[in-house]
């Protein structure tokens, strides 16, 4: 009998004492925390430790003492602290905070706003406050697009409705969610039903079509919208990426399922070049750090936003660290 080293005897029984589903969450963990390096903010979506809860199931909200955000939440004192809003495309700003992002979409023969962040008062603060802070008329914006039915991204938009008469967008499948989401302490009821956008319809803007991505996943119906943007004489593309967090609950279904829309929106971005991508939180994307770059721009700098071909990396960073979450929560092995 041939004689095998003692090393191989000892990993060939760590491999059978590791389940395989295991092997499997590590691999597709440390392949998304590879290509995390540019997207530190998204990096804790591989942590196979992570608590997974179900932001989505309904249930009597007003006893529970904090609302959906990730694990790493940050305390109340820094999310209500404002950020200054910028222009940071000739076609896009922000008009969001430290807790949530707005961005304002096209130009002042009209503007789609992408979400209304977590209150009435903030969208009134922060939104329109921001706006007139930039110089921009809330009256040119034409829709609201809510990436996704989660009162952070829904709370201010009833009132902003109102107040400016202009739809709320969603997908089909996130105003079933809304229509199952009881009212919130913090960011009240959600919007009564409005316009139903679906995957590749086209938004015209004053300045740019915005198309419309559905990945599902962190919702059944997140928008991922994909945007034109300009800089200068230059043209750029964007995908914003519209629900990051696994708060879905330990479903390797779901997991599949957002893993397979970020394969297709890499796929995507691909094809359509994009080389900025965007989250709707500051704490996921840096946008807070990008724009202080972005005010200190000298004149023939780069853009801080556009990272090129190297921006596609952050659908690997979805992709493998849901398969990773997946694998995690497989019954199947
Ligand atoms: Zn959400």
């Amino acid at each position: 009998m041939r004689l095998i080293p003692f090393a191989a005897v000892s990993t060939a029984l760590l491999l059978l004492a590791t389940p395989l589903a295991a092997q499997d969450a590590q691999a597709h963990a440390e392949a998304g925390l590879a290509a995390a390096a540019d997207f530190p903010g998204f990096a804790d979506l591989c942590d196979l430790d992570m608590h997974i809860r179900d932001v989505n199931a309904p249930r009597d909200r007003s006893t529970r003492g904090h609302d959906h955000k990730g694990g790493d939440r940050k305390p109340r004192a820094e999310a209500r602290d404002p950020l200054p809003p910028m222009q940071v495309f000739d076609n896009l700003w922000f008009v969001g905070n430290r807790s949530v992002s707005a961005w304002l979409y096209g130009s002042a023969d009209g503007y789609v706003l992408i979400d209304s962040l977590n209150t009435a008062e903030e969208a009134e603060r922060d939104v329109l406050g921001g706006m007139e802070k930039l110089g921009l008329d809330p009256t040119a914006i034409r829709m609201i697009l809510v990436t996704h039915a989660h009162g952070d991204h829904f709370g201010g938009a009833t009132f902003l409705s109102e107040k400016l008469g202009v739809p709320i967008a969603m997908s089909e499948a996130d105003w079933q969610l809304a229509e199952r989401t009881p009212p919130h302490p913090r960011f009240g009821a959600a919007p009564e039903r409005g316009q139903v956008v679906a995957e590749g319809q086209r938004i015209p803007t004053g300045n740019g079509t915005l198309e419309v991505m559905i990945t599902p996943g962190h919702t059944p119906g997140t928008i991922s919208p994909i945007l034109p943007l300009s800089d200068g004489g230059q043209t750029h593309k964007a995908v914003l990426w519209g629900g990051a967090g696994f708060n879905f609950g330990p479903d390797a279904g779901i997991f599949r399922d957002y893993a397979e829309a970020a394969a297709m929106a890499r796929n995507r971005a691909k094809a359509e070049g994009v080389d900025v991508v965007l989250s709707n939180h500051v704490r996921r994307d840096g946008s807070d750090r990008l724009m202080a770059e972005l005010a200190e721009r000298g004149p023939d700098a780069p853009h801080p936003f556009v990272m090129g071909p190297r921006g596609l990396a952050l659908f690997t960073v979805l992709e493998q660290c849901a398969l990773a979450q997946a694998a995690r929560f497989d019954t199947a092995d």
